[in-house]
């Protein structure tokens, strides 16, 4: 399929893509890796006017840390991310759940802003930024705002982006002292998305009671959430497998389980549950 004919711009710099955007607004789109824009426009379910190529401008593609607290830039790709030895010592989960990520092809071009913009209902990075309870900024005409990616999710391929204003970077905490985490996820065998994937991090103290928790589970409802029934069941306890399972049944409570022919909706619950115990206690065993 060849999609409706638009005008190209490759803007050099944050500054020169917001004033195109700004001009432009909803008849723009902004393309980044293009492992998702591009096959919807293919297909013509989006037929932007102008596509505002990102993907040329360097300031927005980076990994930093400074005091505990890691900065990525939005552009930064599936690849770099799973590659980076900085993310590999001090939040693994990145590094993992990057290397789930479809294959070599989308993870080279990928990138974890587009990613988290599109907000497919089975996409991995949205369950792993939830567990990891990540912060980002929004860049617009009226300037930045930061907000928790608990809110930045809102529903089925939407996000809180208005129109005009790009996603530059995404913000979490180095994993503390005896932290584990762990992305187990059931591939869809054809793309590689997940029918059920479940990120998440468990930080203990010597006794192996439960400090801190993120659990964020993607491909059930209509968009990754927080298993937050099974964070409290699990937070201020000494964890061991039998108090894992117990908790893991919570996985998908309060949530509209979807089915398609890959996997009906009670099988969805069934898999959060199981992938939810697994993955929490592989992160326990890593934490200690
Ligand atoms: P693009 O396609 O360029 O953009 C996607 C959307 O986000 C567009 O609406 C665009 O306007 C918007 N956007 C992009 N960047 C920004 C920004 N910085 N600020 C605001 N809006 C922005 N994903 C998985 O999670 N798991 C998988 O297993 C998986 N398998 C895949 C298999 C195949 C064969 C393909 C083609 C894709 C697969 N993907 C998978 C999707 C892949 O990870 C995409 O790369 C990702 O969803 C979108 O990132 P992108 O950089 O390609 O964004």
């Amino acid at each position: 399929m060849i999609p409706n004919s638009f005008e190209y711009f490759a803007p050099k710099s944050v500054q020169e893509a917001l004033v195109l955007l700004n001009q432009y607004q909803d008849d723009a789109k902004i393309l980044a890796g293009g492992h998702s824009l591009l096959p919807q426009m293919k297909l013509r379910l989006s037929s932007p006017k102008y596509v505002v190529d990102i993907g040329r401008i360097p300031e927005l593609a980076y990994i930093k840390e400074e005091n505990g607290r890691i900065s990525i830039g939005a552009l930064t790709t599936h690849y770099t991310l799973e590659s980076s030895s900085l993310l590999r010592q001090k939040c693994p989960l990145i590094c993992e759940t990057a290397a789930a990520i479809g294959d070599v092809q989308v993870r080279n071009r990928g990138t974890i802003g587009g990613s988290l913009a599109h907000n497919d209902p089975a996409a991995d990075w949205p369950a792993a930024m939830l567990a990891l309870d990540a912060e980002l900024e929004l860049v617009g005409k009226s300037g930045e705002r930061t907000i928790k990616v608990s809110d930045f999710l809102q529903d089925m391929l939407t996000t809180v982006l208005q129109p005009g204003e790009l996603l530059v970077e995404i913000r979490v905490t180095a994993h503390p002292a005896r932290t584990g985490s762990a992305y187990l996820k059931m591939h869809q065998k054809a793309s590689g998305f997940a029918i059920v994937g479940v990120a998440a991090r468990v930080s203990v103290d010597g006794n192996k009671v439960c400090q801190d928790v993120g659990i964020g589970i993607t491909g059930v409802g209509s968009k990754a959430y927080r298993a937050r029934q099974v964070e409290v069941e699990l937070k201020g306890k000494a964890l061991d497998q039998t108090g894992i399972k117990k908790a893991a049944q919570h996985a998908s409570d309060g949530v509209e389980a979807l089915a398609d022919l890959h996997a009906s909706s009670e099988y969805r619950s069934h898999l959060a549950r199981v992938y939810t115990a697994r993955a929490l206690q592989t992160a326990l065993s890593r934490a200690t």
